[in-house]
């Protein structure tokens, strides 16, 4: 067996290394061929020859620079060259495609929403596909060298095998989206949900970017998670939604889609806790809710006045949240929390709520230090899908097909 795998081996730690230097020179350009040996930890003939491929291959470029190390003449460092090549970063959500063009930097190069109506007597496999072939051939004159597309979309991904199991919203069994655009376009596809691709996007480009352990929660229409270790998303090879939302809080709760009781989601999704105000309402008289639409943002304000059914809804949702959060710190020992809801808007009432929780219930030396704040991204748009790209070089797994042409 170890004589069959080790060509395959060899071009892993190839792979590897490649993306290393790649997310290095990223990181740190214009930086020294001797730096870059240092920080890697690879002998300066195997930085060389990277290097040299990389040069070949117009994804980096030399420039000169002073180094602070020296005083003499300006040292050559090296840079990425991004702007010649650039790639598809797409989101599905309820009856609408995004579909962004940016250049390896992430830089977005133009962005468009069009319709992709829920209901149809055409599959959605083909819509997609139609929609995209029409924005290439829009922007024809706009278009450097393509690298690859990247979608994210709620719902049941198999990101391995690009196939899209179940949505929200659309009629899908089994949509084998990955394998259909491959073959229409001839480009890599990437294939995340929306809610762990966010958490990539937060700590490749977000306030996460100095933390290796992160926990993402996503209070909205749905309750999710995404989790980043040691650098790494978890499960990033498959599903990689942390369905926290599917947890049961409450044994004699209300049903949940999913076929159990008392979901998390059935009390902290946003529909859910709205439902819940509006029933509590009427045994409050003196709410302040009273007097305008029942929204998330005028139950957050009611809450932020002082209206205590507001402040107890939240605090409640607070309290639920934190509970399952202090699991999860327990098992991942995050540096960093982040919350991913409108419900921010109340953050001065929600996170002491749930900070509560979790210094209650949680190991205090997995607890201490960590800290919670809200995502740097509101809507998810098309970041996600972007840090699905940079991902992808920063493993090396896109990086060595560019590097072959
Ligand atoms: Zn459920």
């Amino acid at each position: 067996m170890l004589t069959d795998s080790q060509p395959g081996h060899i071009d892993q730690i190839k792979q590897t290394n490649a993306g290393v230097v790649y997310r290095l020179i990223d990181r740190f350009g214009p930086i020294s061929r001797i730096e870059l040996s240092r920080l890697a930890q690879l002998a300066p003939a195997s930085i060389t020859k990277i290097v040299r491929e990389m040069l070949e291959a117009h994804l980096v470029q030399e420039t000169e620079f002073q180094d602070p190390g020296s005083r003499g003449r300006p040292a050559v460092g090296l840079i990425l060259d991004t702007i010649a090549w650039h790639f598809l970063a797409a989101r599905i959500h309820q009856g609408k495609l995004t579909l962004a063009l940016r250049d390896l930097s992430s830089k977005l190069v133009l962005e468009e929403q069009v319709a992709l109506e829920t209901a149809s007597s055409e599959p959605l496999l083909s819509r997609i596909i139609q929609q995209i072939d029409a924005f290439f051939i829009r922007h024809q004159k706009k278009l450097e060298r393509l690298t690859a597309i990247a979608i994210t979309l709620p719902g049941i991904v198999d990101t391995r095998a690009g196939v899209v199991h179940r949505m929200p919203w659309y009629d899908v069994t089994d949509m084998a989206l990955g394998d259909a655009l491959e073959q229409r376009t001839g480009l890599p596809v990437y294939i995340q949900h929306d809610i762990p691709a966010w958490t990539l996007a937060e700590s490749l480009f977000g306030d996460a970017q100095e933390a290796k352990d992160v926990i993402q929660v996503v209070i909205d229409d749905n309750v999710g998670a995404g989790i980043i270790t040691h650098g790494q998303l978890l499960h990033r090879g498959s599903s990689a939604l942390v369905e926290i939302g599917h947890t049961q809080v409450d044994p004699w709760g209300g049903a949940c889609y999913c076929g159990n009781h008392g979901c998390l989601e059935t009390v902290a999704s946003i529909t859910s806790l709205l439902a819940l105000t509006q029933q509590r309402l009427q045994a409050m008289p003196g709410s302040t809710l009273h007097h305008q639409p029942l929204t998330i943002e005028s139950l957050c304000d009611a809450a932020l006045t002082g209206d205590s059914l507001a402040r107890d809804v939240i605090t409640g949702v607070g309290g639920h949240i934190g509970r399952t959060l202090a699991l999860m710190v327990n098992i991942f020992a995050p540096q960093k929390i982040l919350i991913g809801s409108p419900l921010n808007r109340a953050a001065d009432i929600l996170y002491p709520a749930m900070l509560t929780a979790i210094r209650q219930q949680a190991l205090p030396a997995y607890s201490q230090s960590l800290t919670l704040g809200p995502t740097r991204y509101h809507d998810a748009g098309t970041m996600p899908a972007a840090a699905l790209v940079k991902d992808a070089m920063y493993s090396g797994t896109l990086l060595v097909k560019l590097l072959q042409g």
